[in-house]
Order: C-alpha cells, then structure tokens, then sequence
C-alpha cells in the first residue's frame, strides 16, 4: 500500500531551501523518510529570493500556469532543483517571494502575507495539473498552507484530479496563525458565507489557520503533549474549542531528529568527533567553543550552558533575563546564538557587554556554530514558554549536552527527570513558569556536575536515546493510511 500512495507536502519552508525554524526541519527530513518507506512523496513550496540564490541550482518545469485567486488570475513558474535528489518543487512569482526574509523583517511581518500565501495555496491545484499529479492525500504545515484543505472542499470540488484527496493539517506552532484583517477576505477566493464563527472567522478576523483546523481531515501536532495542551485556554490562543471539537482527528506525533546532520560522531562541522564509547573530543569543542566567543581560559573547567533560539517570548528570554545575574555571580559560562525580536537584540547586545569572558552573545542564524554550541557546551537551556515539540533538547541529547528545559509539549515528552539516587534521567526539568523554579532547576544541574560519575552517567543516558525520523515516519504512514480507508 504505501508503494502505492502518492503524498503532497505543501510548507512555506524546507531544509536545505530556506529555514526559520524546526519546520524546516521537519519539511527536509520526514519526506526522506516517509520515501524509505515507500511512499511517493513531493513537497511545494515558494521560491523565496534565498531558494533562487542558494546553492543548488533550479530550473523551470512548468511555466506560466494559470492561479485563480481571489485577486484574479495570476500566473506562476514551477521550479525544481537540478541537481541533487530533492523532491521540492516551488512556486515562482517574484512580487511575492523574492525578499530579503520568508514571512517579514524584526520590524514586522510583510503586509501582504495573506496575497502571498494564498497565492501559494493556490498554486497547489495547476500545479498538479501541469505535473499531472494525482496525490492521494495532501499534507499542509502551519497557517501558510492552511488554505489547502478550505479550497480543497469549497472550491475544488469539481476537478477529477483532487477529488478523492484527503488533506492532513500539522500545526508546529499554534502561536502563529495567519491573523488577517476582515477586509481582505475576498482576496482569498472564497465565498463570505465561509467568514462565520464555523469557517475563517475569528473575533472578526481572518483565521487561515482556523480554516486549516475546520477543514482538514485530520489534524496533527509535533508532540503528544501539545495535543492535549492546545485544547486548553493556556495553550490554545483562543482556537481550544475548535481544536477540542476536532478532538477525535487530532494527534500527536513527536518529530524525529536528522542524524544524518546531528550526530557528534559524524558532523563535520564540528572540532572533533566523539561517541559514547569515546567521548574525548567534546573537550576539544567546548575549547573551540569558548574560543569562538572569546570566553576566559580560567573558566575552562566550569560548566558551560548553551542556548540557540529564535528570540522570541515563546522561549522564555524573560526568566533568561531574570537569572542572568544569579548566574553571572558564579563560576559559570553561557553562550547565546539567536535572532529574532528587536528588543532581545538590543538586551543581548548590553548584557554581553557586562560579562566579558563569561557570556558569549552571538546575533546571527548560524548553523555552523549551531553544531559547535551544541557539540561544545556542558548543558543546553531551554525555559520555554510553550514547545510544540522542540528539537535543540533533541540535538543536545545526542551531543551529551544535558538539557535544562521547561516540563511542557515537547520538551516534557523528549527529556526525563535526572533521579539523583538512581541516576537515572537524561536531563533536568521545572514546571512552574518562574525565574524561581529556572534557576532552582539550574542550581540542581550545575550541583549534578560537580559529581563527575553522576554526570558522566547522566550524559550516557542522554546519548543512547533514539529519536530517529523513521519511527515517526511509521506514525504518519500510519495516519495517512487510516485517512483513506
Ligand atoms: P522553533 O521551530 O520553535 O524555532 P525548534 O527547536 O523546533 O524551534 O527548531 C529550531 C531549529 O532552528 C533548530 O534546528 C535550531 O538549531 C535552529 N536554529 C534556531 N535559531 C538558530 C540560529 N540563530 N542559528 C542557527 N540555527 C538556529
């Protein structure tokens, strides 16, 4: 059966195309996994500036395709790499997608994200005709793509092609929903009927990933905790009923991590591989590491504690702000890699001012030194707000750099609390949102590596874990299965 099924991924980024985040991740690795097993997987995507630029070369498979949207009649190129074994296809059309950034700049997002991104669901329908395409069951990701299974049901009803289509839904982040204001519903092609509280609307505005939710045939999310944690007013950013309504198509379905890229044993970017059996070269990239940042000689025996994040309030930079100086006050070093809000540039930029030596600020998407941060510290922080699933505690779990992180989605379903008597545990865990609670959950990570034997343990069991793409590839094969019975 699975040698059989034909599946159309539709995402708004993808690894190695154009990534903000872990679904771009996600968009680079399951495919390949999911093709393993036999499935016949393409992936559409935009044809950002960064997709024209980069390094693998592409060229047109279809060109001058016909896109009915809400704003007419609007033509696209279908693009392709020309090299590599890459199923992505993109959508072309320069006023929308050849920019500097994916969805805005730190000062806000583009003002025209509703045109682009319906133009790109849009595309989805000519582009299988052109490709002649006939995929079984449609798989969009986040609000970008949400318009799929909304057209799919109420404008494309009549085409042969997609008629026995079944769409799937993943929402990686319920934060970011595509609020549009009412006044632009018609650029979306679709009947006002559609804008009431059981289609796109939502306190008056569009809701694109709310049409998602409401249309798909089954929805996902990226951890079995945030399954459960969107249905609630805590987690929910006003969509829990919806998402509760919908209870009996909503699964979790942890990501996988792409070994291939994140094993210390292999990376090439790296100072110097290491395993479990053979765990010295981790020295040498935390030296590197330090070097990297400028961070004291003297301080090479303490324990160094990485973050790498988007900077943003989900990832709780506000308790990091809070223990700061605690920790600043100890023989301590912390290197910080991220972009994101404005303000967390401005901070980062004035406290790396204050603790030279000791905390390394780095303003920058940057993989390389992503890896190093990741191969060379001692421990990674992640007090995140909420964590739909997460992957740097993934990544650090491999590396044998202990993970400090919030008890919530995600991270509370990848990482287990360190038994002290036992030893147990791969990582170190608070609940309560709290600098209190953070730096108490510090404090007991940093006493755990005081004790050499205990932590040498703990750093084993971290990195015998095992969250291969396969096992999830399985769970969506799985899903996909059951959505055309
Ligand atoms: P999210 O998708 O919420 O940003 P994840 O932990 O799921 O968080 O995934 C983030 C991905 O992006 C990881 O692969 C991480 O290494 C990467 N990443 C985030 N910020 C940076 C950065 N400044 N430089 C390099 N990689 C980054």
């Amino acid at each position: 059966m699975a040698q059989d099924l034909r599946v159309l991924f539709v995402a708004s980024e993808g690894v190695p195309f154009a990534k903000t985040g872990g679904l771009a991740d996600v968009v680079g690795a399951l495919p390949l996994a999911l093709k393993e097993l036999g499935v016949d997987v393409r992936i559409l995507m935009p044809y950002y500036g960064a997709v024209k630029q980069g390094n693998i070369p592409t060229a047109p498979v279809a060109e001058n395709l016909d896109v009915h949207t809400g704003l007419g009649t609007i033509s696209c190129d279908i693009m392709a790499p020309t090299q590599g074994d890459h199923p992505f296809y993109f959508v072309a059309r320069d006023e929308f997608f050849e920019r500097s950034q994916l969805y805005g700049t730190p000062q806000g997002d583009y003002f025209d994200n509703l045109e682009r991104f319906a133009f790109f669901s849009a595309a989805v329908l000519p582009f299988c005709q052109a490709l002649d395409f006939q995929p079984h069951l449609i798989h969009c990701h986040d609000w970008q793509a949400s318009l799929v299974p909304v057209y799919l049901r109420c404008r494309w009803w009549g085409e042969p092609l997609l008629a026995g289509a079944r769409t799937l839904l993943t929402i990686h982040n319920l934060a970011y929903q595509g609020l549009f204001p009412k006044e632009k519903f018609p650029l979306l092609g679709l009947d006002w009927s559609l804008f009431s509280i059981n289609g796109l609307e939502f306190y008056d505005k569009i809701n694109l990933l709310k049409g998602g939710i409401v249309f798909a045939d089954a929805i996902t999310t990226v951890s079995h905790r945030y399954s459960i944690e969107i249905q609630t007013p805590e987690f929910g950013y006003g969509l829990e009923g919806v998402l509760k309504s919908r209870a009996g198509s909503l699964f979790g379905i942890l990501n996988g991590v792409d070994y291939k890229d994140w094993n210390p044993e292999t990376d090439p970017l790296i100072h110097a591989n290491y395993s479990l059996a053979d765990p010295k070269g981790k020295a040498k990239d935390k030296a590197g590491l330090m070097e990297a940042f400028g961070l004291s000689k003297n301080l090479a025996q303490a324990p160094l504690l990485g973050i790498i994040s988007r900077l943003a309030d989900q990832k709780g930079f506000d308790l990091v702000e809070a223990v700061l100086p605690q920790l600043m006050a100890r023989d301590v070093m912390v290197v910080i890699l991220g972009t994101g809000e404005e303000k967390y540039h401005r901070w980062l930029a004035g406290e790396a001012k204050k603790y030279p030596g000791k905390l390394g600020v780095k303003i920058a998407f940057d993989n390389a030194l992503a890896h190093l941060i990741e191969a060379g510290s001692d421990m990674f922080l992640m007090p995140s707000r909420f964590e739909p699933c997460g992957l740097n505690q993934m990544y650090s779990l491999k590396y044998g750099t202990i993970p400090v992180v919030r008890a919530t989605g995600g991270l509370a379903d990848t990482v287990t609390q360190v038994g002290h008597v036992t030893g147990a545990g791969t990582g170190f865990l608070f609940e309560d949102y709290s600098p209190e609670a953070f730096l108490k959950c510090i404090y007991t990570a940093l006493a755990a590596f005081e004790d050499k034997r205990l932590w040498r343990r703990i750093m084993q069991n971290a990195m015998s874990q095992d969250f291969s793409w396969n096992k999830s590839a399985r769970a969506y094969l799985d899903l996909y299965q059951r959505l055309m019975e």
